[in-house]
């Protein structure tokens, strides 16, 4: 139903992604609250089998606080996005794991280090790696839609590029011949994952604001 949605509240306390999605909605008249601004707070544990199920675990436990106590929750969408790396030659690793992957407080740099060493030797054609980004929104009455994207590209040989966070120093798009932490934030967001994925989930919900 049109004009029914006048809020969404993201499940995410990265203050990058939220604005990032405020950019991408931003032609809609409704207001993009991140949780804490919500007044909400969530942190459940995510133990999904894929990107998909873990976004959606993150949207469905704020989700409920939003139903048990915010105002005119039939009014507000819950969105969370969960995104990670995989590598082919790892068997997909990270993959879900990336935020964890040789524990949540080891530095990028190590964990960077770490991949190129596992990859060490290894050609270039099976260098093969995406990231990943599943979106997903929850509407009150339970009805949820989800949406995944991903940017393909390859492991490079060395550490590289100064913008970005994560991965990116290791990660080179398809495309192009220098890490996604070497091309500017606005570059990266036109080819990402999450701008993808968000871009997508824009589209699946434009219509009902
Ligand atoms: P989450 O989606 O916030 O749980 O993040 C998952 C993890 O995936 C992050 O901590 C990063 O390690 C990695 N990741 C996801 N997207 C990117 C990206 O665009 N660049 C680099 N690393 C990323």
């Amino acid at each position: 139903m049109k004009n029914e949605i006048k809020t969404i509240i993201f499940a995410t306390g990265n203050s990058g992604k939220l604005r990032e999605i405020k950019e991408i909605f931003k032609d809609l008249d409704i207001n993009i609250l991140s949780m804490k601004e919500a007044g909400v707070s969530a942190d459940p544990k995510e133990d999904g089998r894929s990107f998909e199920e873990n976004s959606l675990i993150k949207a469905n436990a704020v989700r409920r606080l939003v139903d048990s106590g915010y105002p005119e929750p039939e009014s507000v969408v819950v969105m969370a996005d969960d995104s990670g790396l995989e590598v082919d030659f790892l068997g997909k690793a990270p993959g879900i794991m990336s935020a964890r992957f040789m524990g949540h407080d080891t530095s990028y740099d190590i964990k960077n280090n770490e991949i190129l060493k596992r990859l060490s030797g290894v050609a270039e054609e099976n260098r093969t790696a995406r990231f990943v980004c599943a979106v997903s929104a929850v509407f009150s009455g339970g009805e949820s839609l989800v949406t995944k994207k991903t940017m393909e590209g390859r492991i490079g040989y060395k550490i590289e590029g100064e913008n970005g966070f994560g991965y990116d120093p290791i990660f080179i798009p398809d495309g192009y011949d220098v890490t996604s932490a070497t091309i500017s934030p606005e570059e990266k967001n036109e080819i990402s994952h999450r701008g993808k994925a968000l871009r997508s989930m824009y589209e699946m919900l434009k219509d009902r604001f």
